[in-house]
């Protein structure tokens, strides 16, 4: 058999622990005896991180920016512990967000679903996928208490030099808390480009959620410059790719969400992202199925599982103990970047290779072959789950695979 060929490389980011395992061997069992595989390494493990001072995650960044589409494993993001463990020079900055804020992208999450793994809202048929605004808001806040009888005020200083000062709030009667927050237009911008291109890109409708009932001025601004945006430059490609785009209040859209069959993209601010975003994936069944892109405004994409190195397992691994580590959402993110660059490229076999690898691995599941985190949440009539290590689990996606290429 013919391997298929790749046009342009992919960016290889690769990364730590029981994932960077993992991540070996999907190359070795599913992609390299299919696909004459093309791409630019990085190693991002932390290793590496150290030796370089960190530049290899930059140099990465960069590859993604030049290629257009890269693929990532997952990372240790240092702590005090991996300093120690790792005797770190500094505690490196976690390289998801270095990548995020060199590409200015916004991160897209969305599940992976097989019969089987019923999520917890029965109508969920189809995926919905969590767009979160990475920027700002109470992530970059200031914060600090107000004894009883202070005075709390805004102030801008405008650019002349003239002051504006909004009262916030007397303490007279207690003492409480203040913030401030603050989001740029900018960014904002760059967060409804990234999700109007994600929408195209997948043929989804797109949602949009805040609160500007409330936040007349703050979230509005949201709700504007989104408008703004899909006015100017998005109505007309959404009409053509049959897509809408619809703005509603963020407790509207949560009833909607629980009300609907999935299928959409749903854009949120920083924290509604937060916390939603971990909602869907417990209700979806299971963070190892949840896979994650990076799409930056002018579009260049960066796929990787939405869990980390999986660091118990990994510890399990290096003491010679088989592991069922799930490689479901790490394969997700390979077929991901296959697709996009075959279709970037204009090399289709590259595409309906991530097509047959996807639907390899939801089969080899929906009949009963898993790692043993999904065996304990797997309920399917007549079928009955077997838990296999990772390795073997693999071998059977490949088995599946090869049949169907
Ligand atoms: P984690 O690696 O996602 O693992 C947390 C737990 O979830 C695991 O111990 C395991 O539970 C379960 N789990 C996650 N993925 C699984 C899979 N593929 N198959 C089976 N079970 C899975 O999160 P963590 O332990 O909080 O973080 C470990 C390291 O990953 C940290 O150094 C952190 O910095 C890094 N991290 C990186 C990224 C990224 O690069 N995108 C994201 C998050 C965390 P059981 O142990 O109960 O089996
Ligand atoms: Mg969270």
């Amino acid at each position: 058999m013919d391997k298929i060929k790749m046009i342009n490389p992919i960016a290889e980011l690769d990364g730590d622990e029981m994932t960077r395992v993992i991540w070996k061997w999907i190359k070795e069992i599913l992609i390299e005896p299919f696909v004459d595989l093309k791409t630019e390494y990085y190693d991002l493990s932390l290793v590496n991180r150290e030796k370089t001072k960190d530049a290899v995650t930059s140099e990465a960044a960069a590859a993604i920016e030049r290629l257009g589409v890269g693929v990532k494993c997952a990372t240790i993001t240092p702590n005090a512990q991996r300093v120690e463990e790792y005797s770190l020079s500094k505690m490196w900055k976690s390289p998801n967000g270095t990548i995020r804020a060199a590409l200015d992208g916004t991160v897209f999450r969305a599940p992976v679903m097989v019969s089987g793994i019923s999520p917890l809202v029965p109508s969920w048929t189809s995926p919905i996928v969590v767009a979160r605004h990475a920027y700002g808001d109470v992530y970059k806040d200031v914060e600090s208490l107000c004894p009883q009888g202070s005075n709390a005020e805004l102030a801008i200083t405008s650019a002349e030099g003239e002051e504006k000062r909004i009262p916030i709030m007397s303490f007279a009667k207690s003492g409480g808390v203040v913030l401030g927050m603050h989001n740029l237009d900018s960014s904002i911008r760059s967060f409804a480009k990234s999700c109007f291109n994600y929408a195209l890109s997948e043929k989804k409708d797109l949602w949009f959620s805040s609160k500007d009932t409330i936040s007349a001025v703050y979230d509005h601004r949201f709700k504007d410059i989104f408008a703004e945006e899909f006015e100017a430059n998005y109505k007309d490609a959404f009409e053509k790719a049959g897509i809408t785009y619809f703005y509603t209040l963020i407790d509207d859209a949560v009833a909607r969400v629980i009300r609907s069959k999935g299928g959409f993209i749903w854009a949120c601010k920083n924290y509604d992202g937060d916390v939603m975003s971990d909602m869907l994936a417990t209700a979806f069944g299971s963070l190892a199925m949840m896979t994650s892109v990076l799409v930056s405004p002018s579009g260049k994409y960066e796929f990787e599982a939405a869990h980390g190195t999986v660091t118990r397992h990994y510890y399990k691994y290096l003491a010679g103990e088989e592991t069922s580590t799930n490689p479901i959402a790490t394969i997700f993110a390979w077929t991901g970047a296959f697709k996009k660059r075959g279709e970037m490229d204009g090399a289709p076999q590259l595409v309906r290779f991530g097509e047959l690898l996807e639907k390899a691995s939801i089969d080899v599941i929906e009949e009963g072959y898993m790692t043993g985190d999904l065996k304990a949440i797997f309920r399917k009539e007549g079928v009955t789950p077997v838990a296999l290590n990772t390795k073997d689990f693999l071998l059977k996606i490949a088995e599946k695979l090869a049949a169907a290429i």
